[in-house]
């Protein structure tokens, strides 16, 4: 068993690390810290939640501590490039915890955020910026940030940063930087576009992998609920009475939706609050500490505000709505699996979002299982007309279903016959219907509720708890 010592981290951190509670390395790290000791350029395939962050983090802080010098004025002898500023300010507190007793200076800068205080941070030059890159370009026409001492270079999260359009500023920075550095870089993809710029940025780099996208899903419990849209907030508010649900993080598609779903949260009562791209910078540290501190119960994120944020025991992730990317769904439920924990993640499928289900499935080679539901949910409203599926359409959905058992003396041919001419059916056939066939449609007849999971396929149980 490789330990931290073996991988010969100094004492000081040691002793950080024991404080963070690290007991053991994670894959990652034992594959690469060695060779960001070597000085060696480096490529590493890892996503958030790997412990990719202290996988760079520890030897670079080694190295400036064994190699002491003073950066020089608005200068950093480290660069870490990351996407959001969410992410960057992770990564400073990262840097700090773990260099708690080696007395090196972290400055982080992104937007958002006072320039004037910024400048300040940087004015008598720090041992590591974390850095935002459209931030850091201004910083640099300001003439605030020199870039010319750098000596290691990080990139985290590159295909998001690709995904987020600083390409050009990437480009611009990479003109910057001195020649000589050491440079790492870290993906959770590899696109060719990422091996493209990686190419532009390392010199002979080795390759690191951990956790391909497919296996953090297997760590999580997952559960789909099919859904009408109309009924995504209820279904929301019934799970969440669930005292069980500790930490939620639940996934809107866009800010407009996360504003509302987390507006009715907070109106029914749910210590709620949301992070996305408007709000400003103060609200969305605000919102991220109160959920780190378990103040507040239920954050409701967009993905991009929430892609890389670290918190610790998020009990369950929700989508809300699934994401139309389906690597976009790995990273949403790796949130509730850090560093080799499990979570849970359940999430809503409207009628409509069915392909991005499949999408999904395909890519992580499981079948999700679909959750067993609270019945009383699935009561129709008084407005409501309920059809049964008709024929082989509906019951091709879940082939390995049993037929139902008869508990109505009107025959299925005389149900259909019902239905077609327009009539809701009765009482009791709506009942066996639900109970037996455990699916209901709407009145186009799109499959809006579903109890059986698809048994081929499937993996594992689905024994999800809420
Ligand atoms: P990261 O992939 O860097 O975002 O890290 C994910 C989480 O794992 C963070 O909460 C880290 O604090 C935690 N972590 C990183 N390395 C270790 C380790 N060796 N042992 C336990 N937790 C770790």
């Amino acid at each position: 068993m490789t330990t931290f010592q073996d991988l010969g981290v100094s004492a000081p951190i040691l002793k950080a690390l024991e404080a963070e509670g690290y007991t053991q390395p994670t894959p990652i790290q034992i594959q690469a810290i060695p060779i960001v000791q070597k000085g060696r350029d480096l490529i590493g395939l890892a996503q958030t939640g790997t412990g990719k962050t202290a996988a760079f983090a520890l030897p670079i802080l080694d190295r400036l501590h064994k190699d002491r010098k003073h950066a020089g004025e608005k200068s950093c002898r480290t660069l870490v490039l990351a996407p959001t500023r969410e992410l960057a300010a992770q990564i400073g507190d990262s840097f700090r915890a773990y260099g708690k007793f080696l007395g090196l200076s972290t400055a982080v800068i992104f937007g958002g955020a006072s320039m004037h205080k910024q400048k300040q941070a940087m004015f008598r030059g720090v041992d590591i910026v974390v850095a935002t890159p459209g931030r850091l370009l201004d910083h640099v026409s300001q003439r605030s940030i020199r870039l010319d001492k750098v000596e290691i270079l990080v990139l985290d999260e590159a295909d998001h940063m690709m995904d987020m359009g600083f390409i050009h500023d990437l480009r611009k920075i990479a003109t910057i930087l001195p020649r000589t550095r050491q440079t790492v870089f870290f993906s959770a993809t590899m696109p060719p576009a990422i091996e493209e710029l990686a190419a532009q940025f390392l010199d002979r780099p080795e390759k690191v992998s951990v956790a391909p996208q497919s296996t953090t899903a297997e760590r999580v419990e997952q559960a789909v609920i099919h859904v009408d849209q109309s009924k995504k907030q209820d279904l929301l508010h019934a799970l969440l009475a669930n005292k069980g649900i500790k930490r939620a993080l639940v996934f809107a598609r866009t800010k407009h939706g996360a504003d509302r779903v987390a507006k009715k949260l907070e109106s029914a009562g749910f210590s709620t609050d949301a992070i996305h791209g408007n709000k400003s910078q103060g609200q969305r540290t605000r919102a991220l500490d109160g959920f780190k501190k378990g103040q507040t119960r239920i954050l409701v994120a967009t993905e991009v505000a929430a892609r890389g944020i670290d918190v610790d025991d998020i009990s369950h992730v929700i989508n809300f709505d699934l994401p139309n990317v389906p690597e976009q769904y790995v990273h949403r439920i790796g949130r509730t699996a850090r560093a080799g924990a499990g979570g849970i993640a359940i999430s809503f499928c409207a009628p409509d979002e069915r392909a991005y289900l499949k999408d999904i499935e395909r890519l992580t080679k499981q079948a999700v299982p679909v959750m067993e539901t609270d019945m009383s949910l699935r009561t129709p409203r008084a407005d409501e007309r309920v059809v049964r599926p008709k024929g082989p359409a509906g019951r091709s959905v879940h082939p390995a279903r049993k037929p139902a058992q008869k508990k109505h003396h009107a025959s299925d041919a005389h149900g259909n016959a019902h239905a077609k001419q327009g009539h809701a059916p009765s009482r009791a056939r709506e009942e066996q219907g639900r109970n037996d066939r455990g699916d209901r449609r709407d009145r186009k007849g799109n499959d809006v509720w579903s109890n059986a999971g698809p048994a081929r396929r499937l993996k594992r149980k689905p024994a999800v708890r809420v």
